[in-house]
């Protein structure tokens, strides 16, 4: 069943470009993908194959029952853009202004479509029933994909799968990680509220500026000196807004940041760390402060079992040239949720073409990735699901 899969995945393949760059042409951003949407639901109409819209919003979730009895797994692919202008030079470059497919979310999609078409083809050989998960907005906390297991995408499913094409990897390389793949990313805002005044009488004011840039440099020991070395966290603040006259002091400075760990005890001890520091610091100013932590994703903490089984997966593909333990990414990802609910596990897969001797970054406005490599994206996630379900 395998081989019949992937002859009609590869006869497939131009399809699978023609859908990518249509997606790419006409991006959405999280939670305005209604386009998308009704795209993704009319291909599962056209085929025959059953399909539910607007799962938690604009998610899109379609079911292939097969001939046979047995378990159920589902796969999963994301379908929101970004707020970028694409900047690329290609026939395919996005048609609307300020927004772009630069995450590969244009990829997932059509991977998974073109999947699906060819498992529907093979249901009677099936054993079992594949879920497919179209979710909308990935790109923006809180994500779609907490609304769309509350709405019971996830329903039966015994395991569920997903891949990142990975734009700076070589297109042949899989990569993999038992536990933490990606981080928890959280986001805090600290206002100093001080006591403004001339510059020239600083005695008579306490100096918001003074106060917050004590603050920032605090909170880099957090890191160093307060979360176990084998911890990884990261504590970056990303903007210091305190805009006055040259000769004002200031009356009030806000801090604006970003918190990335792998472990939610860490992650909770961060939250409280920063906030102790930051009463301290206000405390010996003579000052008062605000603080708001807001959550993003938790950490994607892949399962062992489905982890080496997707490392065996690998090696049955001869495209695959690589197969590697990555580092953890410290960038976040709402799969996260599915694998608080369901066994599964999340993996890249490289799409960087020979050719491409520096490829742009995800989220860059040149970002660009190999289509190959979603036919070995489609390989591995229906070779995956096939043998999860024989197994
Ligand atoms: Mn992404």
């Amino acid at each position: 069943m395998i081989s019949a899969l992937y002859e009609r995945l590869e006869s497939y393949y131009d399809e699978m470009v023609t859908i990518r760059r249509h997606l790419h042409q006409h991006p959405e951003l999280s939670f305005q993908e209604y386009k998308t949407a009704k795209y993704i639901a009319d291909y599962y109409r056209t085929l025959g194959v059953p399909v539910r819209e607007q799962v938690g919003g604009n998610g899109v979730v379609a079911k292939i029952v097969g001939a046979k009895p047995g378990k159920t797994v589902a796969l999963r692919a994301d379908f929101d853009a970004l707020p970028i202008q694409d900047e690329k030079d290609v026939p395919y470059k996005s048609t609307v202004p300020g927004v772009m497919h630069a995450c590969g979310h244009d990829g997932h999609t059509a991977t998974l479509l073109v999947l699906a078409k060819a498992l529907y083809e093979l249901k009677e050989q099936l054993s079992g029933t594949v879920v497919l998960i179209h979710q909308h907005a990935e790109e923006y906390a809180p994500g779609g994909a907490i609304s769309m297991i509350q709405d019971g995408c996830l329903e039966g499913v015994d395991a569920i799968f997903g891949t990142h094409l990975w734009a700076t990897e070589p297109t042949g390389k899989i990569q993999y990680r038992t536990g933490p793949i990606m981080a928890a990313a959280d986001r805090f805002e600290i206002t100093i509220q001080g006591s403004g005044g001339h510059g020239a009488q600083p005695h008579k004011t306490k100096d918001a500026i003074v106060i917050a840039a004590q603050l920032v440099l605090a909170l880099q020991q957090i890191v160093s000196r307060r979360v176990n070395p084998l911890e990884p966290a990261v504590v970056s603040v990303g903007s210091f807004i305190a805009d006055n006259a040259f000769n004002v002091i200031a009356d009030t400075a806000k801090l604006v940041g970003t918190v990335r760990t792998l472990n939610e005890a860490v992650r909770d001890s961060i939250e409280q760390e920063i906030e102790q520091i930051t009463k301290g610091i206000c405390l010996a100013a003579g000052c008062s402060y605000e603080y708001a932590y807001t959550r993003g994703y938790p950490p994607v903490v892949n399962h062992e079992e489905e982890t080496k089984f997707i490392v065996e997966m690998a090696k049955q593909l001869p495209e695959v040239t690589v197969i590697e333990e990555t580092e953890p990414h410290m960038g976040g990802e709402d799969f996260a949720y599915y694998l608080q609910h369901v066994r599964g596990a999340f993996f890249f897969t490289g799409a960087k073409a020979e050719s491409v001797e520096a490829p742009f970054p995800h989220h860059h406005p040149k970002f660009d990735f190999d289509e190959k490599a979603m036919l070995i994206a489609a390989k591995m996630l229906g070779t995956a699901a096939i043998s999860y379900l024989n197994k």
